[in-house]
């Protein structure tokens, strides 16, 4: 039987909490594309104790809530395996993010059963289009790392972001993803945060993608995954007409906590001291000022107001002013599960 692979989109879900911990800034890497930003985010590591302090004050046992481990590269953090233990202890649903090198031997100091997801990050099919973006021998150390922790039990997913660099070769992901046993497929789309936005302007034009191409390759791409069994997950971007436009920041729950003790609702706001909370002596307080929050509920045209202020260049206009497309919040995702 033919399977259904109409994508549907995922408004932010009643109740689902979303927490980013980035438990430190360091990584061995250093991506062309990074949205790490030591001036904004801290360069500090946090101890496990602080760590598992700082988790609790968003832990909700009684919700659904996904915590995302990230850095900088987490695997790097020494004390990684009790940060998870204790997460789990919490009843959040833990995924790792990595950039692939697994270090501390990660696979040996956990089981399968005490992370939700172990997430790898890869930029192209192949060493040739991935390393010369995240770095030498990238490639070739993580997919072997992919397959290892897969032969050992653990669930996997990979992420892979889309730019003018490498979008031509996300077709050839599917079927390496079904090879090497991945679960979950989220493609991400380029933002002009961190390294990206810091780049001259001929740069920038050479990182972002446009509509059509985006619209011509990435939903058939995620099309083929979820055919071949995979559930894909990529952002919406562009609105459709009939579509109604949300902020995450409004109907949503989701944090992105740093090692600085910042923490924002909305992504493309962390290259500026906006933040709506921040923790302080391991408390968690609102930040005083006009803030991330204060532009949430605003309504114009394009879509996302943080997306216009921030990111203009990828708004196109009709002749007579208006946008040709209303661009999504960038947390709202659409999702093909293979049935
Ligand atoms: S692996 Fe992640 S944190 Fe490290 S340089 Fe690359 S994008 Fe930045
Ligand atoms: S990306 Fe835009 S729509 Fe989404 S949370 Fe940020 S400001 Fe709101």
């Amino acid at each position: 039987m033919a399977k259904d692979i109409t994508a549907r989109t995922v408004g932010f879900k009643a109740g689902e909490r979303n927490v980013f911990f980035h438990l430190l800034t360091a990584c061995n890497l250093s991506c062309r594309h990074c949205y790490i930003n030591i001036p904004q985010h801290g360069s500090q590591t946090l101890t496990a104790t602080t760590a598992i302090r700082w988790l609790k004050l968003f832990a909700r046992p009684e919700k659904q809530s996904n915590l995302i481990l990230l850095g900088g590269e987490p695997t790097m953090h020494p004390d990684l395996p009790e940060i998870i233990r204790a997460a789990k202890s919490m009843r959040y649903a833990v995924t790792v993010d990595s950039n692939g090198f697994l270090f501390h031997n990660l696979l040996d100091r956990v089981t399968p059963t005490e992370i939700d997801f172990l997430s790898f990050s890869l930029d192209g099919p192949d060493a040739e289009i991935n390393d010369p973006i995240r770095g030498q021998n990238v490639f070739d150390t993580g997919t072997k790392n992919l397959q290892t922790a897969v032969q050992m039990g653990f669930k996997t997913s990979l992420i892979y972001t889309v730019s003018n660099l490498n979008i031509d070769h996300l077709h050839l992901m599917p079927s390496l993803l079904s090879e090497w046993g991945v679960k979950r497929f989220f493609i991400q789309v380029i933002g002009l945060r961190g390294k990206p936005a810091s780049s001259s302007p001929t740069n920038k034009t050479q990182w972002q993608v446009d509509p059509d191409h985006w619209l011509e390759i990435v939903p058939q791409v995620a099309g083929e995954a979820s055919r071949l069994g995979i559930h894909v997950t990529f952002p919406k971007v562009y609105l459709d007409p009939d579509e109604q436009f949300e902020c995450a920041g409004q109907v949503a729950e989701n944090y992105f906590i740093f090692p600085n003790g910042r923490v924002y609702q909305c992504p493309l706001c962390e290259d500026y001291p906006i933040h709506s909370y921040e923790i302080e002596n391991n408390r968690l307080i609102q930040h005083e000022g006009i803030n991330e929050d204060k532009f949430f509920p605003l309504s114009i045209p394009e879509g996302c107001v943080m997306n216009k202020l921030l990111q203009p260049d990828n708004i196109e206009y009709l002749a007579d002013g208006t946008p040709r497309h209303r661009i999504s919040c960038c947390l709202l995702k659409q999702e093909i599960i293979p049935q």
